[in-house]
């Protein structure tokens, strides 16, 4: 989309301890100010490195972000760590709502939608992921899932600057396999009129991005596809060179 500018987020997943900081300043160091003017890059490593992360990229382009949240702001949660906390680590984002979360944790959408408002308390952006299952996918319905998901997990009142929506089609995480450009485009003019049907002119300039199995020789062909405003990357976030060929699309 012309006046959205791309963000590629990168998701560490359960991955990632103290020796793997220097493929993060790797990153950040190849983020060079004229890539950063045409897209916004940050990686979301685990919780356990948020504050050494803000801390190491402060003065690159690099931004920097969280991969879940409590919808609480604080109490008797043990073990869980609420917006306010990454916020306070000087993160920006929060992933929210990604299927891992919603299968393994069995999030709700209910559940998704109180953590994006905890975001939005926290100024974070909350990065929403939707996603059909194979089944799903199989059955037709992807289109009914990604619209049910899209109006109860995002709260009323979103816009570009606090929510960004990730369509990553279950099937596509982590299994090398992806859609066609073909259904790429067709989805994601579908979350788009959704999105402009519900907010209006903000959700013609929230981003929207694809996420499941992008690497660096796919990249280029899935960013192309109109409404496709950046990417979530799993496993191909992990190695600087891989995550900066899949920015260096842009
Ligand atoms: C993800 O889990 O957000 C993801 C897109 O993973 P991968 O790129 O490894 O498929």
């Amino acid at each position: 989309t012309p006046d959205i500018k791309p963000l590629v987020v990168g998701n560490w997943k359960m991955n990632g301890d103290r020796s793997m900081l220097d493929q993060l300043a790797l990153t950040a160091r190849g983020l060079d100010d004229d890539l950063s003017e045409r897209v916004d890059v940050a990686l979301c490593p685990p919780a356990t490195l948020t504050y050494v992360t803000t801390t190491l990229v402060e003065d690159t382009n690099l931004l920097v972000g969280a991969q879940n949240c409590h919808a609480q702001e604080k109490g008797a949660h043990t073990g869980d760590i609420s917006a306010e906390m990454i916020a306070d680590c000087e993160a920006e984002f929060c992933i929210v709502g990604h299927s891992e979360r919603r299968t393994e944790h069995g999030e709700s959408d209910a559940t998704i939608r109180a953590k994006v408002e905890a975001c939005w308390r926290a100024e974070l952006t909350a990065i929403v992921c939707i996603g059909e299952t194979e089944t799903q996918y199989d059955a037709g319905e992807a289109e009914a899932v990604l619209g049910r998901q899209l109006m109860e997990s995002v709260p009323d009142g979103a816009n570009e600057n606090t929510t960004v929506i990730a369509y990553e089609p279950v099937w596509a995480i982590g299994t090398g396999k992806t859609p066609s450009p073909d259904d790429v485009a067709n989805i994601h003019a579908f979350l788009r009129d959704r999105l402009v049907e519900r907010f209006g002119g903000p959700g013609e300039r929230m981003a929207i991005l694809y996420g499941g199995s992008v690497k660096p020789d796919n990249a280029a062909e899935l960013m192309s596809v109109v409404n496709v405003d950046g990417a979530l990357v799993g496993g191909a976030s992990l190695k600087a060179q891989d995550f900066l060929a899949i920015c260096e699309v842009y």
